[in-house]
């Protein structure tokens, strides 16, 4: 940090002005001289999480379409919202939205809470969130640091400390630029100058608005910003999923359990997804006696902690098959209504695929 008393400071008011010329226009955000609706705001950083701009987009036009208010959303029967959300992963995101906008509408009558702390006090609102919703949408002077700002602030002071330990000190360093007019602006030209100029890889310091400031630049050590200590990989887990097709072509599914990875969300039967899982012992896990047939490509995924391989087994089921208790056979017309998570999307169609009567000689 040395060289940092040799650079000119950093100001708000140069990140702002490259923001007034270069902002992303963003289905959620305002456009200028707009008042930004904080369940837009709100909305978007909770989809936002772990998921990237691109891959949102589509999903909140649709979600704000179904769900157009916070009302709307809070009034909504959790299946619909769980089935909207559906492909956005990370399912407890989804629960702790709808337990929001529920407290949102009873405990504040349908207004939210405009400042960090009142943010803090609700269901799946933490440090980053409450920071980015009280900055975007009322302007309060927070400090919103995501992944985009760790980069840009470590690579500005350059801050040596190793995340995640570092997160308090660059929070410091936010707050320290905080301008008193436009913090909201602020926060998103900072995001905005992460996701834009000051990337992972080959930042564009030449048209960066804080290059003169920047130490990182200077030293030319940008891309080892910012500091990380080495991530362990997950074990990868295995195992079967059971697609049951019964005589009228419906699918055996069933409900995950409300808590938990996709809780609440719908899933054709599986067995235990474990690190030593035995494949030849998949028939013991099958929800019904049946010529389990095992198909050669498995469905992989990747968890945040975890990567999961199964295998698919495919049966058929004679026209007065029952579903044995906790399950039940959807028909395939009703298939796009269960709210199955992408995972299970690729194992039903896996099985629908092998399922299918082969075509008949011409
Ligand atoms: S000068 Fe380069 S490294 Fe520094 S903040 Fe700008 S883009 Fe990032």
């Amino acid at each position: 940090m040395t060289l940092a008393t040799r650079q000119p400071a950093a100001k708000a008011a140069d990140l702002l002005s490259w923001y007034d010329r270069h902002r992303r226009a963003l289905p959620w955000r305002a456009l200028p001289g707009e008042s930004p609706d904080p369940y837009r705001v709100w909305a978007s950083e909770i989809m936002l999480q772990q998921t990237t701009i691109t891959a949102v987009k589509p999903y909140f036009e649709r979600f704000m379409a179904r769900f157009p208010t916070v009302g709307a959303l809070a009034a909504a029967p959790s299946e619909e919202v769980m089935q909207a959300w559906a492909g956005l992963g990370y399912y407890s995101r989804a629960r702790n939205l709808h337990a929001c906008a529920k407290a949102v509408v009873e405990q504040h009558g349908g207004r939210f809470p405009d400042t960090e702390e009142g943010l803090r006090t609700l269901p799946g609102i933490g440090a980053y969130t409450a920071g980015a919703v009280a900055a975007i949408a009322f302007d309060r002077p927070a400090a919103a640091v995501d992944g985009n700002v760790e980069r840009v602030m470590t690579r500005l002071f350059a801050i040596e400390a190793v995340l995640p330990g570092a997160k308090p000190l660059i929070r410091e360093h936010v707050l320290t630029l905080l301008p008193a007019a436009r913090p909201g602006d602020f926060a998103q030209a900072l995001m905005d100058l992460g996701a834009t100029i000051c990337t992972p890889r080959n930042p564009a310091c030449g048209i960066c608005p804080w290059r003169d400031p920047c130490v990182a630049r200077l030293e030319g050590t940008q891309e080892t910003y910012p500091r990380k200590t080495a991530k362990k990989a997950g074990f990868t887990r295995y195992g079967a999923a059971f697609v049951l097709m019964r005589e009228d072509g419906a699918i055996l599914v069933r409900t995950r359990p409300a808590k938990g990875l996709l809780g609440g969300m719908a899933e054709v039967p599986t067995s235990d997804w474990r690190p030593d899982y035995e494949l030849d012992g998949a028939a013991q896990d099958a929800p019904v006696v049946a010529r389990w047939r095992r198909l050669d490509v498995p469905v992989r995924h990747v968890f945040t902690h975890f990567p999961l391989e199964l295998t698919v087994l495919v049966a058929r089921a004679g026209e007065k098959a029952q579903a044995p208790q906790g399950m039940r056979f959807t028909s395939q017309g009703r298939l796009r209504e269960e709210p199955f998570p992408s995972l299970m999307l690729k194992v039903v169609e896996a099985g629908l695929e092998a399922l299918r009567p082969p075509p008949s000689p011409p």
